[in-house]
């Protein structure tokens, strides 16, 4: 492969091993090509043929360089986070790297939480979670990209929000961004067919501009995977079981001290001590299982049933999971028990002391309750 070939619509370098990466393309198609052919990535290729984006994702160096240059620009900053996986989808350094830009969260996969949570409440708590890691975000949307839920709305406020400026699409892989970038082209493209992408000069970081009027644009950016997300861990496959799709029921399970429940195989939790038999409600994809047993014959049960009784991972990973790590927490207020990307455990009682198990490098953390 020519190493110096670019992508006219987005500027990253082809390339032909990594289908998630910037700048893929098959290298039966670029055998095809001769050196003075316009080319174009299989990523840009579909958004100009067929109206639609796929994700990329980008190293963590070119997506460090990527925020960088957003304080070049005057732009609307709109963090897209995963309303399901908060701390993970939450980009620490995005306040230094806006600069003097503003920043507005646009929370998505609202329907995943029970209808019952008021609104309010909900973006008070993003908030919170937005000022912990030293993030002021000027407004918090929740929006629901997949069922189309306020999505017009949202889009109506960011034509005020914008005051003219262009606005950059950031957001960690698997919150839904080419979902919600879907959206918005098909809404751009009600009358008008076709999307430009443009190259920016001197960058190779997938950049994809959709324009919102003469002279500005939204531009979607790569995403990239935390290594400290499940995501990071897990087969296509098994990410599709682990990405919960509907309203998440709450799973309530009454313990006693030294009982342990499996989150398939992917995460555990031990009730160690506290005040006697308590309820702990479990939050995750409907369609992992929760497995009861008791501590004493856990790690028998995983060595003997990983990717059986418990699963995900499935049985044969191409992707062995990495061991699971055990982290003690004692609560000292209503909590939630936070596996990274999976879901949590809503806890009530102060002074109950528990342990969250992940494979290693997941990770795990307590914050007040969500819910
Ligand atoms: P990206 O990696 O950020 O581009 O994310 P995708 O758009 O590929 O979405 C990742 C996963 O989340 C897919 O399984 C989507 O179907 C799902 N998803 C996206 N938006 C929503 C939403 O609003 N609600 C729910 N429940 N799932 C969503």
């Amino acid at each position: 492969m020519n190493d110096q070939m670019v992508c006219i619509g987005c500027g990253a370098t082809i390339q032909h091993h990594s289908p998630d990466k910037a700048g893929f393309l098959p290298q039966s198609v670029i055998k095809k090509k001769e050196p003075t052919d316009d080319i174009y990535c299989k990523r840009c290729f579909r958004l100009r043929h067929y109206n639609e984006v796929q994700d990329v994702e980008l190293t963590d160096d070119d997506f460090l360089n990527m925020l960088q240059e957003l304080n070049k620009e005057d732009a609307l900053i709109v963090n897209l986070i995963d309303i399901f996986d908060l701390n993970g989808s939450i980009i620490p350094g995005i306040q230094r790297f806006a600069g003097q830009n503003p920043i507005i969260f646009v929370a998505n996969k609202v329907d995943l939480l029970p209808k019952s949570l008021k609104p309010a409440r909900l973006r008070q708590r993003i908030t919170e979670q937005a000022h912990n890691y030293g993030i002021r975000p000027q407004n918090v949307y929740l929006i629901s990209a997949l069922n189309k839920h306020s999505v017009e709305e949202f889009m109506e406020q960011l034509e005020k929000e914008r005051k003219g400026r262009s606005v950059y699409i950031v957001g960690t892989t698997n919150v839904g961004k080419s979902t919600l970038v879907n959206q918005i082209i098909n809404n751009a493209t009600e009358e008008e067919n076709t999307i430009t992408t443009s190259y920016f000069p001197g960058t190779t970081l997938g950049k994809i501009e959709i324009p919102l009027d003469d002279n500005h644009v939204l531009v979607d950016t790569p995403g990239i995977i935390q290594k400290t997300q499940m995501s990071y861990y897990l087969t296509p496959k098994e990410l599709k079981i682990a990405t919960p799709r509907k309203e998440v029921k709450p799973r309530a399970y009454q313990l006693n001290e030294g009982q342990t429940v499996f989150l398939g195989g992917l995460a555990r939790f031990d009730y160690i001590r506290g005040d006697g038999n308590q309820s702990f409600v479990f939050y995750a994809s409907n369609e992992i299982n929760l497995h009861r047993t008791k501590t004493e014959k856990a790690d028998e049960l995983y060595v003997n049933h990983v990717g059986e009784l418990l699963t995900p991972p499935l049985k044969n990973s191409p992707k062995p999971l990495p061991k699971l790590k055990r982290y003690e927490f004692t609560i000292k207020e209503p909590s939630d028990i936070v596996f990274s990307g999976l879901g949590w455990v809503a806890i009530d009682d102060p002074q109950t002391k528990i342990a969250g198990w992940v494979p290693e490098g997941v990770d795990v953390m307590i914050r007040k309750q969500l819910i």
